[in-house]
């Protein structure tokens, strides 16, 4: 069923410029918003500050100016939002939900059993239950999965796909907050999603494996559960993924060379509108211009 209010987000992180990709993301959401007189709301997750990248916020706007796609109401910066993330993981601490981890990526990948190339290594649970973890050294806080209670075979509605269903625990407990004192994107995004009262999740089907652990935060947190639509990813005329290297791609490049951004919000919009249909949200003809 289509949330009614429909509010929906575009989350990018200014990691990278946005390609056509994004692009197809934003404007799925924006016309799913137009179409239900809903909201789309813009998030900048700018939260992992070794990979931001100066310029690429300016840049967002920029790109998103160009397409036409305004978003609704005040935009939110991950950055400003610390105290929020902190004060949701000191509650996990002080209930004893997560625990100190000193391990490093290597000590992972040895303790867990030989990992294929490029498959996840799931955290083997090694600083569970240990009381000897140094706290004056670089640690980590997980989340410990087991002690929630809760179900790890998560289920959620996907207005495209239908019901889904998936483990919250395929990377073992997860890192909430990193050794350098990061939040992670899965705390801070659900704790977004609902700050924002977030009725639709749009993004692309490369995400929806962290969607049960995001359902599981969620009912950890008692956050309200939004819906989801994962969309396929958009790929080049060889099939390829549209990656942020794909330098050529960009849209900031696109914008540069005097392309019509208002002419690709309405291409990609014609590429969206099958899927939109199909997840109850047809397209009328005064969005689609
Ligand atoms: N910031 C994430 C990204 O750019 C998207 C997160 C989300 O939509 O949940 O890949």
């Amino acid at each position: 069923m289509v949330p009614d209010p429909l509010i929906t987000r575009f989350a990018p992180s200014p990691t990278g410029h946005l390609h056509r990709g994004h692009a197809f993301s934003a404007v799925m959401g924006w016309a799913a918003a137009r179409e239900t007189a809903g909201q789309w709301l813009l998030r900048i997750e700018d939260i992992d500050a070794e990979r931001v990248r100066p310029g690429h916020v300016e840049a967002i706007h920029a790109d998103l100016a160009w397409l036409g796609l305004v978003p609704d109401g005040p935009v939110v910066t991950q950055s400003e939002r610390l105290p929020l993330y902190d004060a949701a993981l000191d509650r996990l601490k002080a209930d004893r939900l997560v625990y100190p981890c000193g391990c490093t990526r290597a000590d992972i990948a040895m303790a867990a059993s030989a990992p294929h190339a490029g498959e996840t290594v799931a955290y083997p649970g090694t600083c569970r239950g240990r009381s000897d973890v140094d706290l004056s050294a670089p640690h980590a806080w997980r989340l410990d999965l087991a002690a929630t209670g809760l179900a790890m075979e998560q289920t959620w509605l996907d207005l495209a796909a239908g019901p889904k269903a998936g483990r919250a625990d395929f990377g073992g407990d997860p890192v909430l907050a990193r050794k350098d004192g990061a939040i992670a994107y899965h705390l801070a995004c659900v704790l977004d999603d609902a700050a924002q009262s977030v009725t639709l999740v749009v993004r692309g089907e490369d995400l929806a494996e962290a969607t049960p652990l995001h359902r599981l935060l969620q009912q950890l947190l008692g956050l309200a559960e939004p819906a989801y639509l994962h969309h396929a990813l958009l790929r080049d005329a060889s099939g390829n993924r549209l990656a942020k290297r794909a330098g050529a791609a960009t849209l900031a490049v696109l914008r540069a060379a005097g392309e019509d951004g208002a002419a690709l919000r309405r291409s990609l919009l014609r590429q969206s509108a099958p899927l939109l249909a199909r997840a109850g949200i047809p397209i009328s003809d005064s969005v689609k211009i």
